[in-house]
């Protein structure tokens, strides 16, 4: 089975880049909508998506019921936001389509509900996680790269409008496996 890594919004505040980590990503609209326009956690965001490598994805309403039962069963009810919630609940859909999904989250709820319905799940520590690609500003018109700034953001070979991509990748190393799990941390 192949895993799939879901963040929920804390991912963005910390500083998580998810083309620094070679796997699929996926979260639900709601985070998105938690994470204020133009501030940094947001542009973050944005660019995950816009780099295709985080999918948004709503789960099935029914998955979103079977969250919510196993949430009351063990008394969190009260504690998970709707957010955590789509998570999880996206988590299960995943899980139904044939994906081993992995929540990230330090909230120790969010953790529990996971782990009680099989869903794996790691810690993001924040400690260690940076954004350590460095911008590179290329002109899409006659492809050069450029590492400094150009007058007036326009490529002094050819005029056209220069635009920024992230640089060399870099695995994020900030991971820990939550307690009683034992992911495998190749590749993250
Ligand atoms: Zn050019």
């Amino acid at each position: 089975m192949r895993s799939v890594l879901l963040l929920d919004t804390s991912a963005f505040i910390v500083g998580y880049e998810v083309v620094d980590v070679d796997m699929e990503h996926y979260t639900v609209p709601a985070v998105g909508d938690e994470l204020r326009e133009g501030a940094f956690p947001r542009l973050r965001y944005d660019n995950a998506v816009h780099s295709e490598r985080l999918r948004v994805v709503s789960p099935d309403p029914r998955f979103v019921f079977e969250v919510k039962n196993a949430a009351a069963k063990m008394g969190e009810e009260g504690v998970l936001s709707e957010t955590d919630v789509q998570l999880l609940a996206l988590g299960l859909h995943l899980r139904d389509e044939g994906f081993e999904p992995i929540v990230v989250s330090d909230d120790y709820s969010v953790q529990n509900i996971a782990d009680s319905m099989e869903l794996g799940f790691k810690s993001l520590a924040t400690q260690g996680i940076r954004r350590r690609f460095e911008w590179v500003t290329y002109c899409p018109g006659c492809h050069r790269t450029f590492r400094a700034p150009q007058v007036e953001n326009v490529c002094p070979v050819c005029g056209t409008g220069l635009k920024r991509k992230p640089g060399k990748k870099v695995k994020a190393t900030g991971w820990v496996a939550s307690s009683g799990l034992d992911q495998k941390d190749e590749g993250v």
